[in-house]
């Protein structure tokens, strides 16, 4: 009689394997099979339905689990792990979304309820640190060991990764770089404090600013950032000015984080990424004016769009399984 290898939950390994990989945003989700060499299977994108309460929007993001599961094996391949990004505070180690105001979650267990519902070991990550760690092992700070992504969109954000790997804090809430007072005397932020570099320089704040000191504000059309950097562009003066006052609040909220973490290149992701070397141009030039003793970091516009948390999610689902395999039960420098 031959020895009966204990059994371990089967990856099939006569099957291809993929990841499951959800981005769970306030307005939608992203989601993908992913290869263990970071290439993408199959994605979908579903609405979350925040206005239903968080209960329903757990209930999406494990049917939208289920189902990746599902068209995996159709397709002959074998789903070993599953990776979650959510926005807010994420106790990544406990696998619990501990506060997000744009899902409405507080302390939901998101990675049991997962591995319950679908029987395959699961990872929780923030969507921001996970949008770093794709950004600095499959995107624009692949190469450098020390590289903190930054996300500038209605709220900013960031990550500091070392080698590949995303720096969480004692508490899930590190790298909340938009919560940086710059302009003591500036407007208040949602957080409650005032003069955040958020309430400055997030393409909300931006939008709104120029909508006020318009005058537009009556007619009730909110100009975008984006259209505030083209008209910028083209020489307005008040969009030149709040302009310039953004890109100033970002350099002195990048000079604070180089004297922190000394990364080697700032990866610059997010909406208001999207306006390229008009934002990228004179942000390198203000934040080198206010260099003293700091080395200058590589200033880059991120590589992955926004695709980056999906991918994100996927590279911590691939290290759960990496995990596993070694025995090694902490990621965390
Ligand atoms: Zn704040």
């Amino acid at each position: 009689m031959t020895d009966v290898l204990p059994t371990v939950p089967s990856t099939e390994p006569a099957h291809p394997t993929v990841v499951i990989a959800l981005d769970v945003g306030g307005t939608g989700i992203k989601s993908a099979l992913v290869r263990p060499d970071g290439s993408t299977h199959h994605s979908e994108r579903h609405p979350t339905g925040a206005d239903r309460g968080p209960a329903e929007v757990v209930e999406t993001i494990l049917a939208v689990a289920e189902g990746l599961a599902g068209r995996a094996r159709a397709d002959g391949l074998a789903p070993v792990a599953v990776g979650i990004a959510v926005p807010g505070v994420v106790d990544q180690a406990a696998g619990v979304a501990v506060w997000s105001a744009n899902l409405g979650f507080r302390d939901v267990p998101l990675r049991d309820l997962v591995t319950e519902r679908l029987g395959l070991p699961s990872a929780l990550g923030h969507d921001v640190r996970v949008g770093g760690i794709a950004e600095a092992r499959l995107g624009a700070g692949r190469g450098d060991r020390y590289v903190l992504f930054v996300a500038i969109g209605t709220g900013i954000a960031a990550a500091l990764t070392i080698d590949g790997t995303a720096f969480v804090g004692a508490h899930g809430a590190a790298g909340e770089l938009g919560h940086i007072v710059v302009r003591p005397d500036g407007p208040t932020c949602g957080c409650g404090q005032i003069g955040c570099l958020e309430a400055v320089a997030s393409a909300a704040a931006v939008g709104r600013r120029y909508t006020a000191l318009a005058g537009s504000a009556s007619t009730g059309d909110r100009v975008s950032a984006a259209e505030v950097v083209r008209r910028a562009a083209g020489g307005e003066e008040l969009a030149g000015r709040i302009w310039q006052e953004t890109v100033d609040a970002l350099a002195d909220g990048l000079l604070i984080a180089q004297a922190l973490y000394d990364p080697a290149v700032v990866v610059v992701g997010g909406g208001l990424a999207e306006a390229g070397d008009d934002l990228l141009v004179p942000l390198r030039t203000a934040l080198r004016a206010r260099l003293t003793f700091h080395r200058e970091p590589r200033l880059v516009p991120a590589a992955l769009g926004d695709e980056a948390g999906c991918l994100g999610a996927a590279l911590l689902a691939l290290d759960t399984i990496g995990d596993l395999e070694t025995g090694s039960a902490d990621h965390i420098p």
